[in-house]
């Protein structure tokens, strides 16, 4: 499995990811939530299917962090109807995208199958943990489980370490040391 900081001896190997900044209002601390473009599920048939992730805190690791997205069968169904309907808003989401319509759906396919699979609930991409708490990608709210307010005060591209790797189809890492 290619993994960055074993093929750069230096480390460090840097990266444009997207991210969402949370600000705490009242102490005015800033925590980070990453993502990255080259986490995937490793399936049974061998191929790999891109890891949906979603804003979170983790109780385990204490911060925020990415979790993966678990989608409901019925948004993928739904999703799936949009591209079969040829819907003009869907179509023109993937034209801006740069991505083929019929490799979209064959991905779309794919998460179904995965997703009717899938037993155990979304994951810490980090730790692993189940103790995660979506959070809003925007506006104010309170943290989920110490009641600070906080604010979305930045979102876009930032260079980060990459971050590549692998998980099985219920989430766990298939490199345990390699978990960003
Ligand atoms: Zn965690």
């Amino acid at each position: 499995m290619p993994d960055k900081r074993q093929h750069d001896p230096a480390g460090d190997q840097q990266m444009g990811r997207g991210f969402v900044a949370y600000t705490f209002l009242e102490s005015g601390r800033t925590e980070l939530a990453l993502y990255s473009a080259f986490l995937n599920y490793r399936l049974a048939d061998d191929t790999l299917l891109w890891v949906l992730q979603d804003t979170i805190y983790c109780a385990a690791c204490q911060r925020i962090t990415m979790g993966e997205k678990l989608p409901s069968l019925e948004d993928l169904a739904a999703e799936l109807k949009l591209l079969d309907d040829h819907d003009t808003f869907t179509l023109e989401g993937l034209a801006f995208l740069e991505r083929d319509p019929e490799e979209h759906r064959q991905e779309l396919l794919r998460r179904i199958k995965w997703r009717g699979d899938r037993q155990s609930p979304a994951k810490c991409l980090h730790c692993s943990s189940t103790e995660i708490h979506s959070i809003p990608s925007r506006g104010e709210f309170d943290h989920p489980v110490t009641g600070q307010r906080l604010d979305v005060t930045d979102e876009g591209w930032i260079d980060a370490a990459s971050w590549e790797a692998e998980f099985s189809p219920e989430g766990f890492p298939l490199d345990p040391t390699n978990i960003g």
